[in-house]
């Protein structure tokens, strides 16, 4: 999709309605009120958002299960949920520039990249699930001859997903179109910062002949909203992308409630390895500079701890730095900018301290460091270099979720290795050689559910996602995520 300059301009100046829940097809204030919602790109207020308490959770929960249990949608042909699935994509397409506008009001991803990932990916996603859904069968399992054992893949029943701020609507889609294609009822929790664009895709779905009560939106705080959607007694599975700090409650949650299974994408501290022998080194760092500070680093997979060999070091934080320095920092309305905003003032002051603690700690930083065109009103924060960060500063352990770039040098490839693996979390990984042998070794070697050569961040709805160790469990994208929204049924019938 492309959107001019003044397409833009003119969809940004649009009202943005408030804020409210989805339950039972039926729009409704929350229990708790309403909040106000700031736009990252000038602190101002946009509109408000509906506080769900833990008594509307359950009623969105109760509309889920009634839906499922009549079959309105999970009896319903899957060329029948295909179709509304596919109109589903239609709308989205048709709506994309409001969509991808509205978003980027609301989370201050730059606007360039914020209508490929957001209403073009989820639009994606919806027709690959829409497309595959009527093409997984059961299983006749090869038995003895005097039984007949079928496998049936049923929907789970009620699934909930809780989603961040960096990428709504294409993390959202992750989610709610494989479970939506397999029959199964959702419950939507979006983060606090970036709940619109999931709101306007909710009412395009009840457009599209989503039934009421099939697709739930609950909104406000995780503590409140999400923790009673963890705790729910009738929730089947949960679905989360977010930190880790809010995955080890929703395991708690699940212990102390009804066991639901819970699928987890906690992001990473993902290292970028970049070899003296890398075919173009130019290429290498302008790619390494994209893969951190694109969307102001909040990506879960942003390449965000490069380590690169001693040969080299010198001329490529030269060339990482200019690389750096040629993206432009901006509004992120605007078309020219390559890093937008960053999502909160709590992010931005986070992201602040990680650079303080990392010169205190002896880290170089190279270039940025400091909050930006403050007399916006809006929260940006210059793309920051930090070289001669070792293993055991924070910045090279904990995950920023900001445009801040741990740069480390290593010299030979068990090193490297050593280094790459020296984390809690495994998402991904970049490896940057013309050696084949090598990119194979690292490929085996690297603990991390992707890794990438000679290239970083390749996206397709066709490749699973997801992580190792403290990353998470499952995986979103490809037939793969099905998994995650059926449940298998033997049968066994004596013949
Ligand atoms: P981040 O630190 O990147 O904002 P979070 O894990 O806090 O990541 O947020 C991701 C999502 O998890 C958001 O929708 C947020 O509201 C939700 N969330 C945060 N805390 C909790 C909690 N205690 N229980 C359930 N959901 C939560």
């Amino acid at each position: 999709m492309t959107l001019s300059q003044s397409d833009i301009t003119r969809l940004a100046t649009l009202p943005v309605r408030r804020g409210q829940l989805l339950i039972e097809g039926r729009w409704q204030d929350g229990e708790n009120g309403e909040s106000e919602v700031l736009s990252p790109i000038d602190g101002k207020a946009l509109t408000t958002l509906a506080l769900a308490s833990a008594a509307d959770v359950a009623r969105a929960v109760a509309s889920a299960r009634a839906a499922f249990e009549d079959g309105r949608w999970s009896r319903m042909a899957p060329a029948g949920r295909k179709a509304v699935l596919h109109r589903l994509a239609d709308l989205i397409g048709k709506n994309a520039g409001e969509l991808a506008v509205l978003g980027v009001r609301d989370n201050g991803t730059e606007i360039g990249m914020a209508l490929k990932a957001e209403p073009g990916s989820a639009a994606g996603t919806f027709r690959y699930y829409a497309e595959a859904i009527d093409k997984v069968f059961g299983e006749i399992a090869p038995t003895a001859d005097n039984v007949l054992a079928l496998v049936h893949r049923e929907p789970v029943g009620v699934v909930a997903a809780i989603v961040p701020w960096n990428f709504p609507l294409m993390i959202g889609a992750w989610k709610i179109a494989p479970a939506l294609a397999a029959g199964n009822s959702v419950v939507l929790k979006p983060a606090e910062t970036a709940s619109l664009s999931l709101l306007r895709l909710a009412e395009l779905a009840l457009e599209a002949g989503v039934p009421p009560g099939v697709f739930n939106v609950v909104t406000g705080p995780g503590r409140v909203t999400g923790e009673a959607l963890g705790l729910s007694m009738d929730v089947d599975v949960m679905v989360f992308t977010g930190s880790g700090a809010t995955g080890r409650r929703l395991l708690d949650y699940s212990a102390r409630s009804n066991l639901k299974r819970c699928y987890l994408e906690l992001g990473g501290k993902s290292p970028n390895i970049v070899f003296a022998d890398a075919p173009d080194p130019d290429v290498a760092a302008k790619a390494a500079a994209h893969a951190i500070f694109r969307n102001a680093g909040q990506v879960c997979v942003a390449g965000s701890r490069l380590l690169v060999e001693s040969a080299i070091h010198d001329d490529f934080v030269f060339a990482l730095t200019r690389a750096t320095e040629a993206m432009r920092l901006g509004n992120p309305l605007d078309l020219a900018t390559n890093i937008g905003a960053v999502n909160s003032l709590a992010q931005l002051d986070g992201n602040l301290g990680f650079v303080a603690d990392a010169t205190r700690e002896g880290g170089d930083i190279v270039t940025g460091g400091k909050r930006a065109l403050t007399d916006t009103g809006g929260y940006y924060m210059e793309p920051t270099i930090v070289t001669g960060v070792q293993a055991a500063h924070r910045l090279f352990r904990e995950e920023v979720f900001g445009p801040v770039l741990a740069v480390t040098r290593f010299g030979d490839e068990d090193e490297a290795l050593r280094l790459a693996n020296a984390t809690d979390y495994g998402l991904a990984s970049g490896v940057w050689t013309a050696n084949l042998s090598r990119a194979h070794r690292m490929i085996r070697g690297i603990r991390a559910g992707v890794v990438h050569v000679n290239t970083y961040g390749g996206s397709d709805i066709t490749v699973p996602l997801g992580g190792v160790r403290q990353s998470g469990n499952g995986h979103d994208k490809s037939l793969h995520a099905l998994d995650k929204y059926t449940d298998l049924k033997s049968a066994w019938i004596q013949l």
